[in-house]
């Protein structure tokens, strides 16, 4: 008798723990249950808000177009200084050559005074021009393609290694004849954009009293405002620009433009 109670009592401890557990894990269940159930819920739901960009690049340096010399050339400020530019992989008439006026026109118009926005394509080219990809401000095609495509230039195929949107924009200035193409006059349309313009009657200038048309010095112009003449340690170092016409401040070791001093 006591033992089948003993046993009973026994029985039920075990029952009891044995339901308690099973309890324990029903619970369990249903808990993983309903989360389960949750999730995919939780996925489905669109976010409320969109997630704002934090890394949105920065906005592009924008420079002032100060000059346009010529129809492929610009000037434009930077860090104070006047830096020389050439529209990357066009052609343009000469002074002398026909439509040269119309195109220095639309360029003046597409860029004067405006602030540009700056793809560079050659840091320094021959003639120390800086070569680049030239977008007006809030324009998504380029300068450069605008000229082409308006037959105020041409493409300089070897220079871009046949661009495709600029070989685009001159099947269209042929076919429509626009500009330079409505002209019979033989331009050097194979011309390489590293012949900078130069003047055609040295002595005609020189007549007019401008100097060194013969061997003009090449300055070193950097970044930071500083004038290197050609033997200086700094000549054509770091970023900078070479110009026969260099702005800023005079190197204290070669003397820049005043040379060593004796
Ligand atoms: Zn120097």
């Amino acid at each position: 008798m006591v033992s089948i109670v003993k046993r009973l009592i026994c029985n039920d401890w075990v029952l009891s723990i044995f339901l308690s557990v099973l309890g324990f894990f029903l619970v369990c269940l249903a808990g993983r249950a309903q989360a389960d159930a949750t999730v995919p819920a939780k996925v489905a739901e669109p976010s409320p808000e969109p997630v704002p960009a934090k890394d949105s690049p920065p906005a592009p340096l924008l420079y002032e177009v100060i000059r346009v010399p010529e129809p492929g050339l610009l000037h434009v400020q930077a860090a104070g200084l006047e830096v020389r530019l050439k529209a990357w992989g066009i052609g343009c008439p000469r002074r002398d050559q026909p439509k040269y006026r119309e195109a220095l026109r639309f360029a003046e118009e597409e860029l004067l005074g405006l602030k540009v926005k700056l793809e560079v394509k050659r840091e320094f080219d021959p003639d120390g021009y800086k070569q680049v990809l030239v977008y007006a401000e809030g324009n998504t095609v380029s300068f450069n393609r605008s000229m082409i495509a308006k037959g105020h230039a041409w493409h300089l195929e070897k220079v871009t290694k046949r661009h495709g949107p600029f070989a685009l924009a001159q099947i269209k200035a042929k076919r429509e004849r626009s500009g330079v193409w409505g002209e019979s006059f033989a331009y050097d349309f194979e011309g390489s954009s590293d012949a900078a313009p130069k003047p055609t009657l040295p002595s005609l200038l020189r007549a007019q009293g401008i100097q060194g048309s013969g061997a003009r010095i090449m300055y070193w112009q950097s970044f930071v405002g500083k004038v290197h003449g050609p033997s200086c340690a700094f000549y054509s170092r770091g970023s900078g620009v070479l110009t026969p016409n260099p702005q800023g401040r005079d190197c204290g070791i070669c003397g820049g433009r005043q040379g060593p001093r004796k």
